[in-house]
């Protein structure tokens, strides 16, 4: 797959963390699959991936703490 950004660039999977802040409270998920260009370093999420971080995303930052790290689960789809 080519990047779309750049033209160039190929896409190859990796892991990442995803940070979304959100009132003051910061979520951390880690290793989050993405596609990323090796040329320009532009980095996709795939549409159930991307699904799957706002669930993860909404329970972390419902929680009662300030700052809250969790993993990366596929089998979390409501
Ligand atoms: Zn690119």
């Amino acid at each position: 797959m080519t990047c779309v950004s750049c033209g160039r660039g190929e896409m190859v999977e990796a892991r990442q963390p995803k940070v979304v802040e959100r009132d003051g409270r910061v979520a951390v998920v880690r290793d989050v699959p993405v596609l990323v260009c090796d040329a320009c370093g532009e980095a996709y999420l795939e549409t159930d991936v991307a699904k799957q971080l706002d669930v993860l995303f909404r329970r972390l930052l419902d929680g009662p703490v300030d700052q809250v790290v969790g993993h990366y689960e596929h089998t979390a789809v409501a």
